[in-house]
């Protein structure tokens, strides 16, 4: 019977090394990060992104829901846990990048009913063009075996939105110029392609994710400080075991697509 990996957000569970992938992207000016949630942006390339701003890249988020259902107990106000996940993901936004973090874009469409529409990808195609990303990252929404629909969603509306920005003729309306990044890296790749070294900066991902203090129960599982610290060390081993086959202390993994 086929094994299938836990279902834990972000990174993938630590495989053979394929033999054609490549290393470390040159350091963007400008990365755009879109994410389904607030805390999703963390898990899928929050190493990254602190590398890249440590060494000069403006760094922008996009959150398309409003993770309004980001929570176990089912008498939770959503609307006051929608705001406080913004001032969470704000916060995460700044301690990945610091004096480089860039504008954070909430799009606030409701939290597990996001749909792929014109809309939607014309949003996010105005932000591209307005931002001008040298490199977009988002969800793999090719994961075999994900259920989340948002997840999916997602990644096909960064997809989308990708081209429609590089186009002159898509949203005409939008009065932009067309924007081609150089590359898209999509994490929790159902086949990655791509590995970036990320030593040295698992620390930055961690207290970033450690922002988003209302998902401590229902995502990260931990409540107390023994869990806490079990979470740091799951994600550090990940990151490790992710890195070894090529020679790093740490990576992150991602689906690269270059020819855009
Ligand atoms: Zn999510």
């Amino acid at each position: 019977m086929m094994e299938r990996a836990p279902n834990e957000p972000g990174q993938p569970t630590p495989a053979a090394a394929p033999v054609d992938v490549s290393l470390t992207l040159d350091v963007p000016a400008v990365a755009l990060a879109i994410g389904a949630h607030p805390d999703d942006v963390e898990f899928g390339c929050g190493a990254t992104l602190a590398k890249w701003a440590a060494e000069g890249c403006i760094v922008h988020h996009v959150v398309l829901t409003d993770g309004s259902k980001g929570t176990w107990d089912p008498l939770a106000d959503t609307v006051e846990l929608a705001a406080r996940r913004e001032d969470e993901q704000c916060e995460a936004a700044r301690r990945l990048a610091g004096d480089n973090a860039g504008s954070v874009a909430f799009l606030r469409y409701v939290d597990g009913e996001l749909e792929v529409t014109r809309e939607a990808t014309g949003r996010l195609a105005r932000l591209i063009r307005e931002l001008q990303p040298d490199v977009v990252l988002g969800h793999d929404p090719w994961k075999r075996y994900r259920l989340h629909p948002d997840h999916r969603h997602a990644g096909v509306l960064t997809c989308d939105a990708v081209v429609a920005a590089r186009d002159p003729h898509f949203f005409r309306e939008h009065d932009l110029p067309p924007h081609r990044p150089s590359a898209l890296l999509l994490w929790e790749a159902d086949t990655a392609n791509h590995v970036e070294d990320v030593s040295g900066f698992v620390d930055r991902k961690l207290a970033a994710l450690e922002a988003h203090t209302s998902q401590f129960e229902s995502t990260m599982k931990a409540i107390d400080a023994v869990q806490i610290a079990a979470f740091r060390t799951r994600i550090r081993e990940r990151l490790a075991a992710l890195g070894e086959p090529y020679g790093l202390v740490a990576a992150e993994l991602f689906a690269r697509i270059s020819d855009l």
